[in-house]
């Protein structure tokens, strides 16, 4: 049964799903905006001069409670994510290890290159654990 050696597809993919939502979660759209544009209240809305346009007049709003930004001048518009995406000028993923980053949210491998930095360290921790188990016995399963 080689195949049970394997992590399916779809587990990995979930892992990542999960890391994206959290990632969103921790990232307030008015938060990651208000470091690159100068933001003022507006009623319920966040509102400053467009970063994809130029402007003398703030027609860029953010909305905290849909976590969502859009221009009424150039019609950009989107999520936390495609804001980093935008102003970075960065791939989806990209955007998502940014603000996971910044966030302090541990980055799921998905790279084959990166298993070759990772793995020894997971062994070692696997090892740790057996040594542990030997001497003190361990929690049983
Ligand atoms: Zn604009």
């Amino acid at each position: 049964m080689s195949a049970a050696m394997r992590p399916s597809g779809r587990a990995v993919s979930r892992l990542a799903d999960d890391w994206v939502e959290r990632v969103r979660a921790a990232s307030d759209v008015v938060e990651v905006i208000g470091q690159t544009v100068q933001l003022k209240r507006v009623g319920r809305n966040w509102t400053g001069l467009c970063p994809f346009h130029n402007e003398k007049t703030p027609s860029f709003s953010v909305n905290p409670d849909r976590q969502f930004y859009h221009c009424f001048g150039c019609k950009a518009g989107g999520d936390v994510f495609r804001f980093v995406q935008e102003t970075e000028k960065v791939e989806f993923l990209e955007a998502v290890e940014l603000l996971s980053r910044r966030a302090g949210i541990p980055i799921p491998e998905r790279r084959p290159g990166e298993r070759a930095v990772r793995a020894p360290l997971l062994e070692a921790l696997d090892q740790a654990r057996a040594r542990g188990a030997r001497v003190s016995g361990g929690p049983r399963p």
